[in-house]
């Protein structure tokens, strides 16, 4: 689809960790819902990055993926939230990493985004500047943080995984992207996948806007979203951009999920995994949920 600059389209997922044979229709309502809202917004001039970041904090909230509320505990016993927002405009960008027990870690990224002079703080540095800012912390932990829809017990064991994630285009012609996790379960102590790198997880310039998600460990090592983009400007199409930095991820021994959006209002949410819970609307496309193909 190609669209003039006054148009908008969003796209949403909550994860690429969805298992087959498992019941999302609670996560697929709540996209549903979300995008709807998300439409409004940028239906009323709102720009990508006020979206994709208010986006992703109402998927943190929510507690049904694995981000914000829904985060399990790493391999020492606690939370620690990953989550970057990046705008393609400016290019400007922000991140935390291993953040501790704060509601909405993608509100804090676009803290570090707007007022420090960084693109990414760490651990107890992200922690001390997320207190200094004001933003909402957990107070009780044990009580707050809950299983996602769709995680069994058996998957904290394992190795499961699930992320959320916003690309948007406003109708003044900018794209953002935003994505936020708790990681991959059982996840080593300082443990930092692909979400909060710009580059490999998020990334939006004037082209296109990219959130990955999937086993961090490969979509670093594939390149993610910054791979997709360079290919995309260098003359692929969309879907073989994508597509080629998916196989890389397959070679690599992982499974990936993406949603990206172009300046024309091209959309695409293609996955190697067994499901993404995703969802996305336009101008021109109507709002369509889903979670397997
Ligand atoms: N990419 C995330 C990570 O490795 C997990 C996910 O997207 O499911 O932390």
């Amino acid at each position: 689809m190609a669209n003039s600059d006054t148009d908008y389209a969003l796209a949403l997922h909550g994860g690429a960790g969805a298992v087959a044979g498992r019941d999302y229709a609670v996560t697929e309502k709540h996209l549903r819902e979300l995008a709807e809202e998300c439409r409004g917004w940028l239906a009323d001039g709102r720009t990508a990055l006020d979206v994709v970041e208010r986006a992703v904090a109402e998927l943190e909230a929510s507690g049904l993926y694995v981000a914000g509320r829904g985060s399990a505990p790493n391999s020492a016993g606690h939370v620690e939230l990953d989550a970057s927002i990046m705008d393609g405009e400016s290019r400007k960008a922000g991140a935390v990493a291993a953040l501790r027990d704060f509601v909405s870690p993608v509100q804090v990224a676009r803290g570090v985004m707007e007022k420090t002079p960084h693109v990414m703080l760490a651990g107890d540095g992200a922690l001390e500047f997320a207190r200094s800012q004001g933003f909402t912390e957990v107070r009780d932990p044990l009580s707050y943080y809950k299983l996602p829809v769709g995680v069994t017990s058996d998957d904290i064991r394992g190795q499961a995984h699930g992320t959320v994630g916003a690309v948007a285009l406003d109708t003044h012609g900018n794209l953002a992207a935003a994505t936020s996790t708790g990681g991959t379960f059982g996840k080593l102590h300082g443990r930092i996948g692909d979400t909060p790198l710009i580059g490999p997880g998020t990334w939006a310039d004037d082209n296109i806007a990219v959130s990955c998600t999937g086993t961090g460990e490969h979509i670093i090592r594939a390149g993610g979203a910054t791979a997709i983009a360079f290919r995309y400007r260098s003359g692929i199409s969309l879907h073989d951009s994508i597509a080629e930095m998916l196989d890389e991820v397959k070679r690599l021994g992982g499974d990936a999920g993406v949603i990206a959006l172009t300046r024309s209002g091209e959309i695409a949410m293609p996955y190697n995994s067994q499901g993404m819970k995703r969802a996305c609307v336009s101008t021109t496309t109507p709002l369509t949920v889903a979670t397997f193909a």
